[in-house]
Parts: C-alpha cells; sequence; structure tokens
C-alpha cells in the first residue's frame, strides 16, 4: 500500500508505503527520493499517470468533535472525504475498536490535492 499526501509547497505529493517495487516507475514520472523523508516526492501534475500504481491519498482535514475528542484535525482518506465522513476513534479510548465512529469532514485544508485528486475521479468517468 502507498499512501500519497501533500507536500507543504502545494505543488508536490510525498508517497510514503511500500514504494519499493515500484521505485523504477515512480522515478520515470518525476520522482525524486527524498532521503530526509526517507519518501519519493512526486510532481502532483504526476498523479494522473501514477494512478495505476494504486496510490492512497489522505488529506488533512478538520473534522467534527467525536467521542472524548473536540474538533481537530485528521487525515482522511481522499475516498471519506468525497462522502463527508470518516471513521475515528480517540486518544482516550485507545482502540479504533472502541469508539470508532462516522465523523463529519467539516473542511478540507489539503486543497491542492483535493483538487488534484478530483481530475483522478473525473478521468475514470
Ligand atoms: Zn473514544
Amino acid at each position: 500500500m502507498i499512501e500519497g499526501f501533500q507536500h507543504p509547497n502545494g505543488t508536490h505529493v510525498i508517497l510514503v508505503g511500500d514504494t519499493y517495487p515500484k521505485r523504477e516507475t515512480i522515478k520515470r514520472h518525476g520522482g525524486v527520493w527524498d532521503a530526509n523523508r526517507r519518501a519519493w516526492v512526486i510532481p502532483m501534475t504526476s498523479i494522473i499517470e501514477l494512478n495505476f500504481i494504486g496510490i492512497g491519498y489522505k488529506l488533512e482535514c478538520r473534522v467534527a468533535a467525536h467521542c472524548h475528542e473536540s474538533e481537530g484535525t485528521a487525515y482522511v482518506y481522499f475516498e471519506d472525504v468525497v462522502r463527508g465522513e470518516t471513521k475515528l476513534g480517540c486518544g482516550m479510548c485507545d482502540t479504533p475498536k472502541s469508539c470508532g465512529q462516522q465523523v463529519p469532514v467539516l473542511e478540507v485544508l489539503d486543497i491542492e490535492l483535493y483538487n488534484a485528486a478530483q481530475c483522478l475521479i473525473a478521468q475514470q468517468g
């Protein structure tokens, strides 16, 4: 599983997870190895061509209060952002199983990656 996060510069995506088998493909599409992050960094414009390697995008979002947690931020899979809610546990109950609730996504903070991922949906029809 490869996960993609918006780079702080807003124009690139950070790929983490099981990237090793795909490294040549990632490199071919403009990927650069970031030794400090121990992750690949790709131009955001490359995510359409790289979609076939199966990247799960996680966006920083503002999420509603839930269980023992007050309103705050969390990384939410793009698919959940589109649905408008995501399953979250909390620090008090320790395990997501004990209190995992569907929590409304209030606002997407990683707007650039959100817009780019929307293009992926448009491409798929
Ligand atoms: Zn809880």
